[in-house]
């Protein structure tokens, strides 16, 4: 087995989450794809030419999502993540914060939080910092232009470094750095980008590359673990445990004693599924539980239903999380000869 064995995540402070699955995992935690589009076309996530883009027409409006994201709230969801695709393309992306800043659930309004490539942050952070966004993760995987050119299939690293330095500036801490770690591409860069994370006061997150890519050519055998990235890691610095990961996807060590951070997320390796507390809405409206699941629940269709008024579609809405929860895996299974890959990548899913 890939996956360890299901026991309850820790319940935080708080009132106790209604959306519990059947292997007592209270959710808390709704990453919401603002748009499958993307500026750029990294090569672990989609093809040189895109992947078959949504329909337009069946993109949640921003009412929508804000409906559902609502209900989500009154049901115990504590931590709202933006991510896409690229978030920072929807035109509105400072109002759909503002709005879903302005929540309130049993324990008050949601935490806020972007996974963004950056390159519209320069311009954005002020706003979306003012509007209520928290934190953003930032995916960088190389410092290097030529290799950045490469890996994102444009030439623009300045783009995305000009973005991780407003970010900072605008107060939207801490500041995330992500690395999909790859053989031969950038795995030799992981001693630097963690020493450009640290001297900037960022926390360095490498991630294990997981089969989601557009184009299908995940190979397990070319994939960099936890443990190698580890070893270099190791090389470098005194690495040393941060204990309390809790529904934490990242295990974290401090990096010469601290107080700063490097982080992996082993996706795939050591699997963090048995304190899972995600749940994902997809731009057109479905529901997962999971970024490798294979079934979806269509909140679209309850919300465009035109059936029974406001009370009754939010009712719809709230069972449609407890439908999609009780579908929920123990793990992903990863490796196992039964994985299939999702038939979405993940930049329609939302990473
Ligand atoms: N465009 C934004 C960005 O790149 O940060 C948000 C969406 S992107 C899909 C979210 C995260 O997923 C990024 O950190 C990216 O590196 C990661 N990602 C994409 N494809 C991946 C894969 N095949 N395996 C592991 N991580 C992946
Ligand atoms: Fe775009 Fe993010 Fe995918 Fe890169 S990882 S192609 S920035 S969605």
């Amino acid at each position: 087995m890939t996956t360890t064995a299901p026991r309850p995540a820790a319940e935080a402070g708080g009132t106790p989450s209604r959306l519990v699955d059947r292997f007592g995992r209270p959710h808390r935690d709704l990453r919401i794809s603002l748009t499958d589009r993307c500026s750029l076309r990294c090569t672990y996530c989609m093809p040189a030419d895109g992947v078959p883009w949504l329909p337009r027409d069946e993109l949640l409006s921003t009412d929508e999502l804000v409906r559902v994201a609502a209900v989500g709230v009154s049901l115990g969801i504590t931590e709202i993540r933006l991510t896409g695709g690229e978030p920072l393309l929807r035109p509105d992306v400072v109002d759909v914060v503002r709005r879903l800043a302005a929540l309130e659930g049993p324990d008050g309004p949601p935490e806020l939080s972007l996974t963004t490539n950056a390159l519209r942050l320069p311009r954005l952070a002020g706003p979306l910092r003012d509007a209520g966004l928290q934190r953003v993760n930032v995916s960088l995987d190389t410092l290097d232009r030529e290799r950045f050119v490469a890996l994102t299939r444009r030439d623009r690293l300045d783009d995305t470094l000009a973005g991780l330095a407003a970010a900072d500036a605008a107060g939207l801490w801490p500041v995330k750095v992500n690395a999909v770690a790859m053989r031969g591409v950038n795995d030799d860069e992981v001693v630097a980008l963690t020493r450009f994370a640290v001297e900037r006061g960022y926390q360095m997150r490498f991630i294990e590359q997981m089969p989601l890519d557009g184009g299908h050519t995940w190979d397990r055998t070319a994939m960099v673990s936890q443990a190698e990235i580890l070893d270099r890691l190791s090389a470098a610095f005194t690495l040393t445990e941060v204990p309390g990961r809790g529904a934490a996807p990242a295990e974290l060590w401090f990096v010469d004693g601290g107080p700063a951070t490097v982080g992996v997320i082993a996706s795939v390796t050591a699997p963090f599924c048995s304190a899972c507390d995600r749940l994902r809405l997809t731009a057109d409206g479905q529901l997962r539980a999971c970024l490798f699941a294979r079934t979806e629940v269509d909140t679209r269709v309850v919300l465009r239903a035109d059936d029974g008024g406001p009370d009754a579609t939010d009712a719809l809405l709230a069972e449609a999380f407890v439908h999609c929860l009780a579908g929920k895996k123990a793990g992903h299974d990863i490796g196992e000869p039964a994985f299939v890959q999702p038939d979405r990548p993940m930049s329609a899913i939302g990473g």
